[in-house]
C-alpha cells in the first residue's frame, strides 16, 4: 500500500520537527539525499562537509533505531534523488519542512509541479519565526536589531519580569559585553565540549571526501553532530563557560581559538538543538546565579541576531547586492597567501584549522577587511559559505552583504562596520606581536586597518554623509591633514593585499 514519504532535508535533522507531525514510525518511509552537486559543487571547507553529512548519516542510523524505515541515497541531485525515490518507492504524498533556502524553496516547488504526487511544504524547522513573520511583529516598522529582539522577549517571555518589564532593568547589556581580554595569554575559560579527536564515521568521511575542492586542512571537528552531542555541549556550556561569555563576547586573543564562545551554531543550524530550547535553558541559568549580562548576552544572539538575520534572509532577494560598487578580490592572505597581519593570520589559521572563527572575528577583522578593501560582496559571500563549518545560505547572505559589507546600503543595518586598528588594539591582543602600528595610517609600518579604515571614509563619503550614525567618524576624517597621503597608501595597501604581500 502506497505510504507518504517525509523528505528530511540536510539541515532539518529532528524527528519532532513539522515534517513528522502526524506520523509515527511505520507510517511513513523517510527519504534523505546526499546530493553529490549539493557536495562537490563549492569549495567547502572540509570539515563542513564531514559535520553535516556525518550528521545527515548519524540521523538516519537513530531513525532506524526508533523503528522508521529510511532511504538514505546518494544521487547527483537532490531532485534526481526525489524522482527515483519516487521511482521506487511510489509514496502518495512527499512532505517535507519550508527548505532554509531560496534555492530549496524553488526546487519543492518545481517537484510539486513534476510529481504526480503532491507534495506538501509544511512550516520551517529550527527558527522560532517563520519567513516572512519580522514584518507582521514590527507592524510596518522599519526593521532593526534592538525592536525586534524587544518583540522577540516579549512575545517568549524570555527574561522578562511579570510586570512586562525587562530582567535586571535593561533589554540589553552590550555596553557589559565588550570587555578587553585580560593581559594573560589565554582567556582561561574552561574548554569546550568537542567530539573525540579519533571518531572513526569523521575519519571516513575525510577520506572519502578526500580530492574534493575544499578550504582548509581540517581534521578537527569543533560542532556536535548528533543531538546527544548537542545536549552534551550545551550543559557544558552552560555550566561552565556562560559566565565568562559575557564580558568577552567580543574579545580576540592570539592564542585562543574558543575564548567562551559555546559552538552552537552548527547544531541549531542543522535543527539538532533547538533554538527555543537553547535559549530557554540559558535564561533558566539566572536562577543558578549566571550574570545578567552573560545570560542576556547569549540570549540577544539566539532570538535576536539568529531570527532577525533568518528574517532578513528572507526579507530581500541578496542576489547582486553591491551599494557600494566594491570591485577588488578578496584578500589573497584568505585565499592560501600569506600576511603578516596578525590578526589576519590567527583568523585564516582558524579557518585552516577547524573551519571556524569565532563572530566577532567573522565581523570585525575578516568582514571590516574586506569592507574596507572594497571586495566584490559575491566574492566575499562565497569565501565564507566556502570558508566556515556553518555557514548556511540563509546566514551567510544577510551577514555578509547586509551587516558586513553594508552591500544593502544600509537596509539591515544602521551603520557600516568600519574600523580602525584601534579597535583591533582594543578588543585583542593580536597588535602586540604584530609588525605593524594601529596608531598609523601611513608609512612603512602603517596598520592596513588604519589605513583602509580613514581611505574607506574617504572614498565613501557622499553616501556615509546622509547618515547621521557617522557623523563623528566623518568629523575625525575632516580634522585629518594626511589624506592625499592616506589614498596613496590605500591604494599600495591594495596591492600588496592582492598579492599576498600585506
Ligand atoms: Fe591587525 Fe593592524 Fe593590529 Fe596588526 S596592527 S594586528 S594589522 S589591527
Amino acid at each position: 500500500m502506497a505510504a507518504p514519504t517525509i523528505w528530511v532535508l540536510g539541515d532539518q535533522l529532528d524527528a519532532d520537527g513539522p515534517a513528522f507531525a502526524g506520523y509515527r514510525a511505520g507510517e511513513a518511509r523517510v527519504l534523505m539525499i546526499e546530493s553529490r552537486h549539493a557536495i562537490e559543487r563549492l569549495p567547502f571547507n572540509r570539515e563542513r562537509r564531514v559535520l553535516v553529512i556525518g550528521a545527515m548519516r548519524r540521523f538516519a542510523d537513530r531513525l532506524r533505531a526508533d523503528g522508521w524505515t529510511v532511504d538514505l541515497r546518494q544521487a547527483p541531485t537532490l531532485a534526481a534523488g526525489v524522482l527515483a525515490h519516487c521511482d521506487e518507492h511510489h509514496p502518495d504524498r512527499l512532505v517535507v519542512a519550508h527548505p532554509s533556502s531560496r534555492a530549496g524553496l524553488a526546487l519543492t516547488r518545481r517537484l510539486g509541479s513534476a510529481l504526480p504526487v503532491p507534495v506538501e511544504v509544511r512550516d520551517p524547522v529550527g527558527f522560532i519565526t517563520r519567513p516572512g513573520e519580522m514584518d507582521d511583529m514590527l507592524r510596518g516598522r522599519q526593521p532593526r536589531m534592538a525592536t525586534f529582539y524587544r518583540e522577540m522577549r516579549l512575545r517568549l517571555g524570555l527574561l522578562v519580569d511579570d510586570d512586562g518589564a525587562p530582567t535586571g532593568g535593561e533589554w540589553s547589556f552590550d555596553q557589559q559585553n565588550r570587555r578587553p581580554p585580560p593581559r594573560s595569554r589565554d582567556l582561561g575559560a574552561p574548554p569546550p565540549w568537542l567530539p573525540a579527536a579519533d571518531d572513526p564515521l569523521d575519519a571516513a568521511l575525510r577520506q572519502e571526501f578526500a580530492g574534493l575542492a575544499e578550504t582548509g586542512a581540517g581534521g578537527e571537528r569543533v560542532m556536535a553532530a548528533t543531538a546527544d552531542e548537542a545536549e552534551v555541549a550545551l550543559e557544558r556550556f552552560v555550566q561552565t563557560r556562560l559566565d565568562g561569555f559575557g564580558p568577552f563576547q567580543d574579545a580576540m586573543m592570539d592564542d585562543d581559538w574558543a575564548m567562551s564562545h559555546a559552538f552552537l551554531s552548527g547544531p541549531m543550524n542543522l535543527e539538532l538543538l533547538s533554538p527555543r530550547r537553547v535559549a530557554e535553558r540559558v535564561a533558566g541559568a539566572l536562577d543558578d546565579g549566571a550574570p545578567i549580562q552573560s545570560v542576556e548576552g547569549f540570549v540577544r544572539q539566539v532570538i535576536g541576531w539568529r531570527e532577525y538575520v533568518w528574517g532578513w534572509y528572507w526579507r530581500r532577494d541578496w542576489q547582486g547586492a553591491n551599494a557600494l560598487e566594491a570591485d577588488a578580490p578578496v584578500p589573497a592572505a584568505l585565499m592560501g597567501g600569506s600576511t603578516r597581519m596578525r590578526c589576519v593570520q590567527v583568523a585564516a589559521e582558524g579557518v585552516e584549522a577547524r573551519g571556524y572563527t569565532h563572530h566577532i572575528q567573522r565581523l570585525m577583522i575578516l568582514g571590516t577587511l574586506m569592507l574596507q578593501r572594497g571586495t566584490r560582496p559575491a566574492d566575499a559571500l562565497r569565501w565564507f559559505r566556502a570558508s566556515h563549518v556553518d555557514a548556511a545560505a540563509w546566514v551567510m547572505a544577510p551577514n555578509v552583504l547586509g551587516m558586513a559589507l553594508f552591500a544593502d546600503g544600509g537596509q539591515m543595518m544602521s551603520k557600516p562596520y568600519a574600523a580602525s586598528g584601534a579597535y583591533v588594539k582594543r578588543m585583542s591582543n593580536h597588535c602586540r606581536s604584530c609588525p605593524y602600528d594601529p596608531a598609523k595610517a601611513t608609512g612603512p609600518t602603517a596598520c592596513p586597518f588604519t589605513t583602509l579604515y580613514w581611505a574607506f571614509l574617504d572614498r565613501h563619503r557622499p553616501v556615509l554623509a546622509r547618515n547621521p550614525r557617522m557623523a563623528l567618524s566623518l568629523r575625525n576624517l575632516d580634522r585629518r591633514d594626511d589624506l592625499p597621503a592616506i589614498r596613496t597608501e590605500a591604494q599600495a595597501v591594495g596591492e600588496r593585499l592582492d598579492m599576498g604581500e600585506a
